[in-house]
């Protein structure tokens, strides 16, 4: 018996469902989070389903929040998806609920609730809600806007089907999300539309990587600079992924300074395994992709110093 029959029996038992996502939501998480809250709400239309958390700044394209009242919690089940650890979930009320779901596709550093379902082989977590959907496509209604919100959590966390985590089986799995009614040109768009001020900040970035004789990468953002260009910290995610395109990099920290002073520190890797970097550093994430935090200078010099000394490491390995 997998996890995802306990899963489904445990679902239909309640009657209210509440489900949250990581803080600083990405494509995948609200793809992930709102397309099972979509999937749930088609199947089983007498229980009351609830998506909430934070602010989805960027993304309102995607899915809105709804406001929910702690007594809503008494006696509910909660399902939390694309989260690795409990302090990351967004709106910590996920706790007062009876029973507590995980479902995730991140190394399962905490493996917090009754019940946990992760599978780090997924390219993302909307992969796994449809994997979910399709072991019991008998019992589950998948609407075309369930498609369209895992699709574009597809779609977001593999870089467009580019990176390693892709598998035959995600691209399966994305073609049957693209035979459904959604206009997939238009979300395509929105998610690879940026703004002028983006567009110059990438130029920033491309003019401002510091790129090591091993392929480690640094680019600073500071809080100033940020307000000069008129960014909020969530549109610096279509930037992060640029130094890689470029040959010499091999692995790379965008280091995005907070209106408070510390830093959010967003690794990438070509091969160099940088989530252990992470972890030393109040974050986490995948081998290949993963966020962290600094909090001055010293420790962005710091975590530097570690990626130097991974792409070193790596570099060696291949060698031998
Ligand atoms: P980001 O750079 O924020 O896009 O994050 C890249 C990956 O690292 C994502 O899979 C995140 O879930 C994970 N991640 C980012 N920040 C943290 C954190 N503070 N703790 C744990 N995981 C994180």
């Amino acid at each position: 018996m997998s996890v995802r029959n306990d899963i489904l029996s445990m679902i239909k038992k309640y009657e209210t469902i509440i489900i949250h996502r990581h803080q600083r939501p990405d494509p995948d998480a609200l793809g992930s989070q709102v397309g099972l809250a979509e999937i749930l709400r088609a199947s089983f239309p007498e229980k009351n389903i609830y998506q909430v958390g934070g602010p989805v700044e960027g993304l309102e394209f995607l899915a809105l929040m709804e406001e929910v009242e702690d007594s809503v919690y008494q006696g509910a089940l909660v399902i939390v998806t694309d989260t690795a650890n409990s302090p990351r979930i967004s709106d910590n009320r996920y706790a007062l609920g009876e029973k507590l779901i995980k479902i995730d596709h991140h190394p399962n550093d905490e493996p917090y609730g009754d019940l946990v379902w992760v599978n780090t082989k997924a390219s993302s977590c909307s992969e796994m809600i449809m994997d979910f959907y399709l072991m019991f496509e008998d019992e589950l209604t998948l609407t075309d806007n369930a498609a369209r919100l895992l699709y574009g959590g597809i779609v977001g966390d593999t870089g467009r089907f580019l990176y390693p985590a892709t598998t035959s089986h995600t691209l399966e799995v994305a073609a049957v999300l693209r035979g459904c009614d959604f206009d997939a040109t238009a979300l395509n768009r929105e998610l690879e539309q940026i703004s002028m001020s983006v567009a110059k900040l990438a130029g920033y970035v491309y003019q401002n990587l510091e790129v090591d004789a091993d392929g480690a990468g640094k680019v600073l953002i500071s809080h100033e600079m940020l307000t000069e260009y008129g960014i909020v910290d969530s549109e610096t995610a279509s930037v992060v992924p640029l130094p890689g395109t470029i040959d010499e990099v091999l692995a790379w920290g965008l280091f995005v300074q907070q209106p408070e002073g510390y830093y959010r520190v967003r690794l990438r890797s070509k091969g160099p395994v940088i989530n252990e970097i992470a972890k030393r550093h109040h974050g986490g994430g995948h081998p290949l992709a993963s966020g962290a935090n600094a909090r001055d200078m010293d420790e962005v010099r710091e975590i530097y110093a570690e990626i130097q000394q991974a792409c070193q490491n790596f570099i060696q390995e291949v060698v031998e």
